[in-house]
């Protein structure tokens, strides 16, 4: 306890000492996170002073071993680390689908030198990722894709499409599903990595409800994959056949990171806060439904804590990942849609400077998405039936 209390203080005199002010506001646009990548740009000299410190301390993965790029930080000492940025409001420095998706998957499955390799890569923000997982066909039944790599000695030629791949148009490299045996579906998938730089590769945006276009269709023309980029690198994760086993893996971080279970609180007091800016104004039915979303909002800050605490000690259920997604990402849809009700017709507006181009319909439309991406809620809820309540016939 002494020892963490030390870590605090040293903690908190680091973050004083190296988070811009400008980092300790609420993120408000896209470009108010830092992706990292190949093209990358800084929005202004905070958002690169705070990335660079956090980099060089190796606090953009504060829990990854430090021969890795991370911080070595035990996981009692990654949690002061995340209270403490919470006290002070700061910014997640860098935003990657390498550190919530890739990187977990590598520590788990990957060779010593694809850890060296791509994690240190990831942890420094030099390489940004998108993942190449559902096609047109084949989201929730994702074991049926066809994607489809032809083995030709020292490197695969991949032919096929993928659907809905965030940022695929921003991203450097790709880590994607493709069948690599047409005869068995579950041991015929090899969990690729490469470059979307690559001969072949082409992506199209898909325009949001919201007016973003955050992914794309992706489309793979006869694209050489190697299956070895060095020594101890492999072009592929785990076994040539068996990326069934490291999809299934990611997923369980994916969806941790989608419900927000790490993050301190989902929201819990904005119900409190909206009716004190409406000033004893709302409507009764809406005060209650306020009150009663900080409610259910605390109570799911402690059920993340309970489910993080059990994952640190190597005991929390395999399947908990898909109760957590269904309750996190429902409840943020909740809490969108009474924001837009307290907001009253304000709400509505689009464009105008006073709603910073209608940051809360965007926000609002945007959270339609959480209980699709990475697994539907029915998806959820058919998992959480038959894994954790073991219910007959689910
Ligand atoms: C914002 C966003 C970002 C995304 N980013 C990525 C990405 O980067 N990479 C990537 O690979 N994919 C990505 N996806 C795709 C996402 O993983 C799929 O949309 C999701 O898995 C659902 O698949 P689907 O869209 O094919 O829907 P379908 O599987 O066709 O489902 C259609 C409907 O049927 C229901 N349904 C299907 N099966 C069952 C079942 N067994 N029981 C009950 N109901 C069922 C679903 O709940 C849904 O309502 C993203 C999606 C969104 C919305």
């Amino acid at each position: 306890m002494a020892d963490l209390d030390a870590f605090r203080a040293e903690t908190r005199a680091w973050l004083e000492a190296n988070c811009p002010p400008e980092m300790r506001q609420p993120v408000r646009d896209e470009d108010d996170v830092y992706w990292g990548g190949r093209n990358a740009t800084f929005k202004n000299d905070a958002q690169k002073a705070w990335f660079e410190a956090c980099r060089d301390k190796g606090f953009t993965v504060p829990a990854w071993p430090k021969e890795y790029g991370g911080a070595g930080l035990s996981p009692a000492e990654a949690k002061v680390l995340r209270e403490e940025m919470a006290r002070i409001g700061a910014r997640p420095p860098l935003s990657s689908f390498g550190i919530w998706m890739l990187g977990p998957a590598l520590l788990q499955f990957g060779t010593e030198g694809q850890k060296k390799h791509f994690l240190n890569q990831i942890a420094r923000g030099e390489i940004r990722w998108c993942q190449g997982y559902s096609e047109p066909g084949s989201g929730s039944d994702l074991v049926s894709l066809q994607t489809f790599g032809e083995d030709k000695g020292d490197h695969w030629v991949v032919n096929g499409s993928k659907i809905w791949t965030s940022y695929a148009d921003k991203a450097d490299w790709i880590f994607c599903l493709v069948r690599t045996d047409k005869t068995n579906k579950y041991q015929g998938i090899t969990f690729m990595l490469y470059d979307m730089a690559s001969p072949g590769v082409s992506t199209k945006p898909i325009l949001l409800i919201s007016g973003n276009s955050p992914f794309c269709e992706t489309f793979f023309d006869d694209v050489k994959v190697p299956k070895s980029y060095g020594e101890d690198i492999p072009g592929y994760v785990g076994e040539i056949n068996r990326g069934w086993d490291v999809a299934k893996y990611l997923l369980g971080h994916e969806r941790e990171m989608i419900s927000g279970a790490d993050s301190s609180e989902r929201g819990a007091g904005i119900g409190a806060s909206l009716t004190r800016q409406a000033g004893g104004e709302l409507d009764p039915i809406l005060r209650a439904e306020l009150a009663m979303f900080d409610v259910d909002a605390l109570a799911f800050s402690a059920m993340g804590e309970k489910f993080l605490d059990e994952v640190k000690v190597g005991k929390a259920h395999p399947a908990y990942s898909n109760m957590m997604k269904y309750a996190g990402t429902e409840l943020n849809k909740r809490r969108h849609e009474l924001v837009m009700s307290a907001g009253g017709s304000t709400a509505l507006e689009w464009d105008s400077e006073e709603t910073r181009g209608g940051a809360a319909p965007r926000a609002w439309l945007r959270t339609k998405a959480n209980s699709i991406e990475g697994g539907t809620s029915e998806v959820m809820l058919g998992v959480v039936a038959k894994r954790i309540l073991e219910l007959p016939g689910a």
